[in-house]
């Protein structure tokens, strides 16, 4: 049986030192570590945080908001988007997106990910996918459109 070759986006390449990103994108996974703390989680317990920073250097902050009518819940990335949209701020430059888990990142969700892909369709925006120690050690760099490539949209200008 020939051997799979799977495609993994928590590629080595896409890692990088904490240490190493722009003040800009620390300054981002702090807010996302930040808010994550405000995370309403009862059901899975699972943290996440959240934060969009926008092109006048705002920054949007966002955490998961679970419910007991489970398809109610959002996640942590729209709340920060809705946030921001919601403050008449759409051209989003950064995201980034931290919560704790044993091996790997937690990448955002595909709704998610075609949420965010609706504002990263002029422009590819990164995206830092962290751990909760602050300051984290390393960070999965990578961006919206690497994520989602090939998102849906009938506005025909990708
Ligand atoms: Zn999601």
């Amino acid at each position: 049986m020939p051997r799979v070759m799977v495609h993994n986006v928590n590629d080595d390449k896409q890692l990088r030192d904490f240490k190493d990103l722009t003040a800009d994108a620390k300054e981002l996974i702090k807010a996302a570590i930040e808010a994550r703390q405000y995370a309403y989680c009862p059901y899975s317990k699972f943290k996440v945080g959240a934060a969009i920073q926008t092109g006048d250097g705002s920054i949007y902050t966002g955490c998961n908001i679970e419910n007991g009518a489970y398809p109610a819940g959002i996640c942590a990335e729209r709340t920060a988007a809705c946030k921001a949209i919601s403050d008449g701020k759409r051209d989003f430059v950064a995201c980034a997106v931290v919560a704790q888990q044993d091996s790997g990142f937690t990448t955002p969700c595909g709704v998610c990910r075609q949420f965010l892909a609706e504002f990263a369709m002029a422009r590819d925006f990164p995206l830092y996918c962290a751990k909760p120690a602050c300051p984290p050690l390393q960070v999965l760099a990578t961006s919206i459109r690497d994520l989602l490539p090939r998102s849906f949209s009938f506005l025909g200008n990708k």
